[in-house]
C-alpha cells in the first residue's frame, strides 16, 4: 500500500474506531449498573442467593464489555448492537434470526458490520448454561455480568436503529442525550422496580423481540428530541425538562424490562442446566471493579460460532 493511501486511511480508520467505540457503550455507566443490580432482585428465591452475594461485583463489572472493546478487541464493538432497519422497515420485521441465514441473505461482511448483539446473547447464554452444568460459580458470576451488558444494550432504542445517533435526521448527539445525560439527570436506581424473571424458550428469538421493541421506541424518542430542541437548541435545562417529560418513562420502562429479561436469561440457563445447587457465597475476590475479566472463554468473536 502506498504511503499516500496509508495517510488517507489512517484518519478514516480512526473515525471508524471512534464511531464503533461510541456505539458499543450504551446506557452510560449508570444504566448498565442499574440493570445488572436490578436483575438480581428479579430472580426467584431458589437462584437469588448466589447472585445476591455477588450483586455488587455483577453491577460494577456491567461495563466490562465496553472496557474490553476499548482496550483489547476491536471485534467486540459490533457485538453490542444491530441495526435492524438497515434494509428497510419490512426487512427489520423479518430479519433472519439465524446468523448463517442472515449472512446468506445480506453477506457476512455486512452482517458483521451491521451488528450482532442477538447472537452474542445466544453465545453467552450457551456459556452460562455450561458454567452452571460445571457448577463453576465464579464463571457463572463473570458470564452473568457480561450477559447483562448485552441484554441491557438490546433494550436501548438506538442500539437497534440505523439512525443510531439521530445523524440521519439532523439530531446528532441524541444517543448520548437519551441514554447517558437524561438517565443520569433524571433516573435513580431507587426509581426502578424489579419485574419477576420468566423462563425463555429461545434466548436469541427473545433478543430479536427486545430489539424490535427498541427500534419502535426510537421513533418516539426522536420526536421528543426534536420537540425539546425546538424549545432549547442549546440543550440546556429547558431542553432536558421537555425531553425528559416525553422520554424519561421510556428509559425507565426499558431499564426495568432489560433487568427482567436479563434475570430471565440467568434463570433459563439455570433451568436448562438442571437447577444445579450452587453455594450462596461471595465467589468473586478477583478483579477490582472497573477492570475487565480475562476469562478466555469470554473473548471469542460472537459470529464465529452458533449459540
Ligand atoms: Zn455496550
Amino acid at each position: 500500500m502506498s504511503l499516500q493511501r496509508r495517510c488517507l486511511l489512517a484518519p478514516l480508520l480512526l473515525l471508524l474506531l471512534i464511531a464503533s467505540a461510541f456505539r458499543a457503550s450504551a446506557w452510560g455507566a449508570n444504566g448498565h449498573r442499574y440493570t445488572n443490580r436490578l436483575a438480581v432482585d428479579a430472580l426467584p428465591a431458589a437462584l437469588r442467593p448466589l447472585y445476591a452475594a455477588n450483586r455488587d461485583w455483577i453491577a460494577e463489572h456491567s461495563n466490562d464489555p465496553d472496557t474490553f472493546w476499548k482496550n483489547q478487541s476491536r471485534l467486540e464493538g459490533p457485538t453490542h448492537f444491530i441495526d435492524l432497519d438497515t434494509w428497510g422497515l419490512e426487512a427489520a420485521n423479518n430479519f433472519p434470526q439465524d446468523y448463517q441465514a442472515a449472512c446468506k441473505l445480506y453477506g457476512k461482511e455486512k452482517i458483521d458490520k451491521n451488528g450482532t448483539v442477538p447472537w452474542r446473547i445466544g453465545q453467552f447464554y450457551g456459556l452460562l448454561v455450561h458454567a452452571f452444568k460445571q457448577k463453576d460459580s465464579r464463571a457463572v458470576v463473570e458470564i452473568s455480568a457480561w450477559l447483562g451488558h448485552y441484554a441491557a444494550d438490546s433494550h436501548v432504542p438506538f442500539h437497534a436503529a440505523a439512525n443510531y445517533d439521530g445523524q440521519l435526521t439532523g439530531q446528532k448527539g441524541l444517543h448520548a442525550r437519551f441514554e447517558s445525560t437524561m438517565v443520569n439527570r433524571q433516573i435513580k436506581f431507587e426509581d426502578l422496580k424489579a419485574r419477576p424473571a420468566v423462563q425463555l424458550a429461545d434466548p436469541v428469538a427473545s433478543a430479536f423481540h427486545w430489539l424490535r421493541d427498541s427500534l419502535k421506541l426510537s421513533t418516539t424518542v426522536l420526536a421528543a428530541d426534536k420537540e425539546a430542541a425546538a424549545q432549547d437548541p442549546a440543550y440546556g435545562d429547558a431542553y432536558y425538562t421537555a425531553f425528559g417529560a416525553k422520554s424519561r418513562q421510556i428509559a425507565v420502562q426499558r431499564l426495568e424490562e432489560g433487568a427482567q429479561d436479563l434475570a430471565s436469561l440467568w434463570y433459563s440457563a439455570w433451568l436448562a442446566a438442571g437447577k444445579p445447587d450452587l453455594p450462596a457465597s461471595d465467589v468473586h475476590a478477583g478483579e477490582a471493579a472497573g477492570q475487565p475479566t480475562h476469562d478466555p472463554t469470554l473473548v471469542a468473536p460472537a459470529t464465529t460460532q452458533k449459540p
